[in-house]
Formats: C-alpha cells, sequence, structure tokens
C-alpha cells in the first residue's frame, strides 16, 4: 500500500503542478515584511480552502497566522507542514520562502484524497515572521503544537542537506540617555550618549576573545546623534547575541549586559536595556525523520550532501518548535552554485525561476513521501517519537 500510495501521490503534484508553481510566483511577485504577510496568507487560505481544507486564521495572537486541516477525527497520526512566507526588506523573497510555503501546502494538497485510506490527518501550520520577531516562538508558546506526531518543512538553499543546528539567539536593543550640550562651548555640561555606544562596542570586541567558538555577537548603531556641534544626548544600537546552547547563551547575555553598564559608567550616561522579541532556541535534529526523508529524495533522483552540522550556523524560530515537537528541516539546493547564497540578490532571483519551480516540486514530493512512511508505518513513529524523547 504504502509504494502505491507514494507513486500516486507523486502524480498528484504533477497534476498540481500548475498550480503550486503560480502561488510560488504571486508570493515572489508580492514580498511582504514579517508580521504583514496579508496578501500572502490570502493567497494560501484560498488554495486551501478550494481543496476542502477547514481554516483558523489569525491563531496565537499573529493575525497572519493560521491553521488548515484536513483529514479523519481520530487519527492514527497528526503530521503538520509549517509554511513560512515572510520575505526580507529591499530584497524580497531572498530567503525563498515562496518554496517554503508552496512546498508545505503542496504535502498537504497531494495527501488530502488519501487521507482517509491513511486514517491520518495533516495541518499546515501558517507561521508568519521567521525573519524577525520569531512568529513560530508565539505559535509553541499558544500551544500549536501540542498535539502533533511530527513537524515538517523544506528549506531552499545552496546545498541539499539532512540536518544543520542552529544557534540560540538573543536581540538585544540597548540605548544610552546623556545630556546635550554645545560641543564646542560647553562640552563639559554634556553627557556623551554616542560615546557610551562606541565603548559598548569596544568592550564587546574585547569580550570576543575570550568566548566560546560558537558565539555571536554582532550589532548596529542606529541612533548616534544629530549634529556634530551637539553632544548626543541619546544614542542606541541593536544587537544580536547568539551561541550554540541556552545555558551559554544566558552566561553571553549576562557578560554582554555588563559591557554595556561599563559603557555607561565610564561615560556618565544612563542605559536601557531591553530584549527584542523572544530568544530562540537551538535545533534538536530528528534523524530517524531524516533517513526517512532522504531514502524519498533519493527515490526522486537527489542526492544529499555530507556536511558539517556545526558550522556556518544561523538562527531559526524553527529551533523552538523542535524542542517540542520531532522536527523535519532539511534544505534543498536551489542551483549547482555555492556561491548562490540565501539573503542574496540572486537566491531571490532564483526563488522566482525555473530553478525554484523544480526546489519546490521535489521538495513537496519528499515531504507528502515522508508523511505517507509515518502514517503507514507505526513502529517508525514510534522510533521518531523515541528519538525526541531522549535526545
Ligand atoms: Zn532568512
Ligand atoms: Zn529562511
Amino acid at each position: 500500500m504504502k509504494i502505491h500510495i507514494k507513486n500516486e501521490i507523486v502524480t498528484t503534484v504533477d497534476q498540481l503542478s500548475n498550480e503550486l508553481i503560480t502561488t510560488s510566483h504571486f508570493l515572489h511577485q508580492h514580498p511582504e515584511l514579517a508580521y504583514e504577510e496579508r496578501e500572502s496568507v490570502q493567497h494560501l487560505t484560498s488554495l486551501l480552502r478550494a481543496h476542502g481544507f477547514e481554516i483558523i486564521e489569525g491563531i496565537g495572537g499573529l493575525p497572519t497566522a493560521f491553521v488548515a486541516s484536513a483529514g479523519v477525527d481520530h487519527p492514527s497520526a497528526t503530521i503538520a507542514f509549517l509554511a513560512e512566507y515572510d520575505a526580507l526588506p529591499s530584497l524580497g523573497h531572498a530567503c525563498g520562502h515562496n518554496l517554503i510555503a508552496t512546498s508545505s501546502i503542496g504535502a498537504a494538497l497531494a495527501l488530502q484524497p488519501s487521507l482517509a485510506a491513511l486514517e491520518g490527518r495533516v495541518l499546515v501550520i501558517g507561521c508568519p515572521a521567521e525573519e524577525k520577531g520569531g512568529g513560530k516562538i508565539a505559535l509553541v508558546k499558544a500551544g500549536l503544537f501540542a498535539n502533533i506526531d511530527a513537524a515538517l518543512l523544506v528549506h531552499p538553499s545552496n546545498r541539499t542537506e539532512l540536518f544543520k543546528d542552529a544557534l540560540a539567539m538573543l536581540p538585544l536593543r540597548i540605548e544610552f540617555f546623556g545630556k546635550a550640550s554645545h560641543a564646542a562651548a560647553a562640552p563639559h555640561l554634556g553627557i556623551n550618549a554616542l560615546d557610551a555606544v562606541v565603548l559598548a562596542f569596544t568592550n564587546l570586541n574585547a569580550l570576543r576573545q575570550q568566548l566560546r567558538p560558537d558565539a555571536r555577537i554582532h550589532g548596529i548603531i542606529t541612533d548616534g546623534g544629530r549634529a556634530p556641534n551637539i553632544i548626543p544626548d541619546y544614542a542606541a544600537a541593536r544587537f544580536c547575541i547568539r551561541a550554540l546552547d541556552l545555558d551559554y547563551l544566558h552566561d553571553l547575555r549576562r557578560r554582554v549586559v555588563a559591557c554595556f553598564e561599563a559603557a555607561a559608567q565610564a561615560t556618565g550616561a544612563t542605559v536601557a536595556i531591553q530584549e527584542e522579541g523572544e530568544e530562540y532556541h537551538p535545533m534538536k535534529c530528528n534523524r530517524t525523520l531524516g533517513a526517512l526523508f532522504q531514502a524519498n529524495l533519493e527515490t526522486l533522483g537527489e542526492q544529499v550532501e555530507q556536511t558539517p552540522e556545526d558550522q556556518e550556523l544561523g538562527s531559526t524560530d524553527v529551533g523552538n518548535v523542535s524542542q517540542v515537537v520531532p522536527t523535519l528541516h532539511p534544505t534543498i539546493a536551489l542551483t549547482d552554485r555555492l556561491d548562490v547564497v540565501c539573503h542574496s540578490a540572486a537566491f531571490a532571483e532564483a526563488a522566482g525561476g525555473p530553478a525554484g519551480d523544480r526546489a519546490t516540486l521535489l521538495a513537496t514530493k519528499a515531504l507528502a513521501m515522508t508523511a505517507v512512511d509515518l502514517f503507514t508505518d507505526p513502529a517508525r513513529l514510534r522510533q521518531v517519537r523515541e528519538e525526541f524523547q531522549h535526545a
């Protein structure tokens, strides 16, 4: 039955391919920033509704989050496909989230006709704001992943890889408050908030030498004064701090805050430190899910690259999901060019063209086939769960 259903699903994806590519291109041509993905959500939910999915919009307190569901009422398993659909400022879909949304929805649509036979249930969880803010973190906190057996999504990349760690991350905003004065006539009456920001950077640069190699601290100055002849009474900066595990991230936070406070003390400014959004958690990879996905990908003619899992890392709110439910988050190469990397104009172009279309359909098929494995093989699903519990 399993092989038969997988063959049917591949045929169904081919039949849906026009609809799916149209969807991917629509998102690509209407890039929307984090939490503002209204047109994208409208397009995606219309497609799901047209295929008989029930939709709840605005979940977890996020207007552009949704859950679409189909399948039997008392399922043997519930599989969630995660859709991302936010774009980047000025670069558009340079992270290829149009592919993520389309392949996750495509997999759900392809499975839908077989769900009665499979005694299964599929969800598409529409997750806004991956690039900024971490929409999935709010959805995790709202309990959206509580009754799900596995969460699956594929991200486009410059390589096809199964597993990649992700760095825990905390975004911080700091503000220094000083006192304005004439910079030539009366500097002794001022307190220079910009100097405090400059010292904060200098302190952090000194701290870096004593940090573990996985730690990352990077930032920008967002306010640096208004005119060179006024001692700046206000200056601000934004930083991200990252590390492979939460314990070290929390240690890092304490040491970074000390750098900010020292800068305030040295200049006489006061400092306000704010967490700018939620804490991103590290990735908990599931080898069992990865092996299933790899076998399906190879059946479809795509080879997986073996690369170090702990290098060239970013952060993602999929990490938070992976801590509460077994999660699959592999990547599929968009092109055969290694220099076409995420968050570049070339990547955005590829994501909206034939390379993106190929990757979308491939990801759709492999995701749906992996769900078939989980629906038809209870022992394997148990293994997925046990690995998650013991990891
Ligand atoms: Zn990105
Ligand atoms: Zn991304």
